[in-house]
C-alpha cells in the first residue's frame, strides 16, 4: 500500500548538453527582449567575459565578486552594481555562492534567474536562498528566487579542482540522503534522490582519478540536478541543519557537508531503516555509515572539522544552537548532536 504523499512542482526550463552554454542567447531570447546582468565568484571571471562578449549588447554589466554564504555587504555591493544597469534578467555562471547570491538578488529586484551551474550545489533547482549577518546565516524558501532556466553543461565542471569536485559532490549526497529520510518525503522525492545517489555515487571516484573524464563528469552533473530534484521537494533535517550552523561561524559549506554526513547517518541509521536500506542500494555497502566513510575516503576527503579552523568551544555553542525538529527526540537531542561535533572533530 502506497502512503499518503504531498509534494509541490515548480515549472523551470533544463537544458542539459555538452556546450549547453551556447544556447544562452536562444534561452534569453525565450525570457523576452531584455538584457542580462552576470553573476560569478572571482574565479569564474574570465568565464563572465567570455560570455559578455558573446552576448554582446545583450550584456548589461555584471559582478564577479559573489561569496560563499551571501554576506550581506556583499548582497549591498552586488544590488548596488546592478541598479547602476537596466538589466531584465540575472543569469549565475558557478556554483552554490553564484547562484546564491543571484537568488538574493531576485527577493530584492523580482528579475528572472538564469543558472548555468558549474559546481554539484544543486542550489540552481530550489527556492532556498539565504544571507549572513555576522556569525549568523539565514536561510528561507520563496517560489520567486527559484531559477527560471537552468543550462547543464558538463564541460563546465572540467576546471571544478579535485578537491572542489570531492566536496561538493558530497554535498549532492548529502541532498540525497536527507531527502530519503526527510518527514515529507515521497515515492518522487525518493526516485530523484535514488538515482542521484547512484550516480554520484558511481562518477565521483572516476573524477578524482581523472578530472578531465568528461563521461563522470556528466554522471556527477546529472546526479547533482536530480539531488537538486530531491533537495526542492522535501524538507532537509539534522545534516543540513549543523551545516548550516557550522557554516555560520564561517567554516567551507561543501567540506564541512563532506566530513559530517557518514557520522549524522550513523546517528540516523537505527530510526530509519527504509531510507538507510536505500542509501546501502545506491553506495554498494551494507553498513550505509560505513559506505559514506569509504567514499569519502576514496575522494580524498580526509580533513576533520578542526582542520577547517572550528574551534573546540564552538561545539558546545553549535550544539545549543541546533534545535531539534518535529519527529525528533527533544530530551537526548543536545547531546547526540555533540557526539556528532565530537565524532568529527
Ligand atoms: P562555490 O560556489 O563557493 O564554489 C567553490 C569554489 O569553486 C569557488 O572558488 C568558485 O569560484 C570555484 N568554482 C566553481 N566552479 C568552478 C569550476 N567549474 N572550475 C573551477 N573553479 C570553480 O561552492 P558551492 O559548494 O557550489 O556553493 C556553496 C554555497 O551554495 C553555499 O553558500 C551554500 O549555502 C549554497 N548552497 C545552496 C543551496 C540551495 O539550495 N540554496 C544548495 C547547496 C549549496
Amino acid at each position: 500500500m502506497i502512503e499518503r504523499f504531498a509534494y509541490s512542482i515548480r515549472v523551470a526550463r533544463i537544458v542539459f548538453s555538452v556546450d549547453a552554454l551556447a544556447e544562452l542567447l536562444p534561452e534569453l531570447d525565450r525570457l523576452g527582449p531584455g538584457r542580462a546582468f552576470l553573476i560569478a565568484t572571482p574565479g569564474r571571471k574570465g568565464e563572465v567575459e567570455a560570455v559578455g562578449r558573446a552576448l554582446a549588447a545583450r550584456a548589461a554589466g555584471s559582478f564577479t565578486e559573489a561569496r560563499v554564504h551571501v554576506p550581506a555587504e556583499t548582497l549591498a555591493r552586488a544590488a548596488a552594481a546592478l541598479q547602476a544597469t537596466d538589466a531584465a534578467v540575472l543569469v549565475a555562471i558557478g556554483g552554490g555562492s553564484a547562484i546564491g547570491l543571484a537568488k538574493a538578488l531576485a527577493r530584492e529586484s523580482s528579475l528572472a534567474i538564469v543558472a548555468v551551474p558549474t559546481t554539484y550545489s544543486g542550489s540552481e533547482m530550489t527556492d532556498v536562498w539565504g544571507t549572513t549577518s555576522g556569525e549568523e546565516k539565514r536561510t528561507s524558501r520563496d517560489p520567486a528566487v527559484a531559477p527560471r532556466v537552468v543550462l547543464y553543461d558538463p564541460q563546465l565542471t572540467l576546471t571544478l579542482p579535485v578537491r572542489e569536485s570531492a566536496a561538493s559532490g558530497m554535498n549532492a549526497i548529502a541532498h540525497g540522503v536527507e531527502a530519503l529520510y526527510a518527514p515529507d518525503t515521497s515515492p518522487v522525492a525518493a526516485l530523484f534522490a535514488n538515482e542521484a545517489l547512484r550516480l554520484l555515487a558511481a562518477s565521483l571516484p572516476k573524477i578524482v582519478k581523472n578530472p578531465g573524464d568528461l563521461d563522470a563528469r556528466s554522471e556527477a552533473l546529472l546526479g547533482a540536478h536530480l539531488a537538486g530534484m530531491a533537495l526542492q521537494l522535501t524538507t532537509m533535517g539534522l545534516h543540513h541543519r549543523l551545516c548550516h550552523a557550522l557554516g555560520g561561524l564561517g567554516l567551507p559549506h561543501a567540506l564541512t557537508h563532506a566530513i559530517l554526513l557518514p557520522y549524522v547517518v550513523a546517528v540516523k541509521a537505527p530510526t530509519e531503516p527504509r531510507a538507510m536500506a536505500a542509501l546501502s542500494r545506491a553506495l554498494g555497502a551494507t553498513d550505509p555509515a560505513q559506505g559514506l566513510h569509504r567514499l569519502k575516503q576514496a575522494l580524498g576527503v580526509t580533513e576533520r572539522l578542526r582542520d577547517l579552523g572550528m574551534r573546540p568551544e564552538q561545539i558546545d555553542r553549535v550544539a545549543r544552537a541546533v534545535k531539534p525538529s518535529a519527529g525528533e527526540e527533544s530530551a537526548r537531542f543536545e547531546g547526540v548532536v555533540r557526539g556528532i561535533l565530537q565524532a568529527a572533530y
